[in-house]
């Protein structure tokens, strides 16, 4: 199993879910057995010897990474929602998006200060989603270890953002 095998079973879907945007499919990566075990034990390889307390994932797909990578690491997991979701109080952040803001949330008292918390999502594209969670870490005095994504998309240099913030890995890169 390789890099490219992986590369193989991402499908890209032009023009969704506007004109001119090449959608990375992750769902037939995930239907797939051995690809899903291989990009989870790439990313677990990864931080076995870092120490983590936790993985956040971000909605919505960062959940189906992050939850599995957190059982892999025998860490808690924290789901960082899109606003109104969470029933507890909340934290909340405001990121800006090509046209307008969006707004990301986590609840109030899901970390505390010192913490290691390992960000995930499924795909880097600007970073302005993952920099925005780190902001909500941040808030709670917890310190983000580093980023993980299944997909970078290297062209939009969503690194940039977050390299000031933590280390990015990312399992494969367009
Ligand atoms: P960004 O904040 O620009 O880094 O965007 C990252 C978020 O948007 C992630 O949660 C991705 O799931 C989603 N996303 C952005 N661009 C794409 C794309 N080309 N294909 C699939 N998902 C994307």
């Amino acid at each position: 199993m390789t890099i490219q095998s992986i590369k193989n079973s991402i499908r890209n879907v032009p023009d969704f879910p506007k004109q001119g945007i090449q959608f990375k499919d992750i769902t037939t990566a995930l239907k797939d057995a051995e690809i899903l075990k291989e990009i989870l034990d790439t990313c677990a390889q990864h931080y076995r010897d870092k120490k983590i307390d936790y993985v956040v994932g971000i909605e919505s797909r960062g959940f189906i990474f992050g939850t599995a990578l957190a059982y892999l690491l025998n860490c808690g997991f924290i789901p960082v929602r899109k606003p109104g979701k969470l029933p507890a109080k909340v934290i909340s952040q405001e990121y800006e998006l090509e046209y307008g803001t969006d707004r990301i949330e986590m609840h109030a008292d899901a970390l505390t200060r010192g913490d290691n918390v390992l960000i995930v999502d499924d795909l880097l594209a600007t970073g302005g989603t993952a920099k925005a969670a780190a902001d909500l870490v941040q808030k709670t005095g917890a310190k983000v270890v580093e980023f993980a994504f299944v997909i970078e998309l290297n062209d939009l240099h969503g690194r940039d953002k977050l390299t000031p913030i933590a280390d990015v890995y990312s399992v494969v890169e367009y």
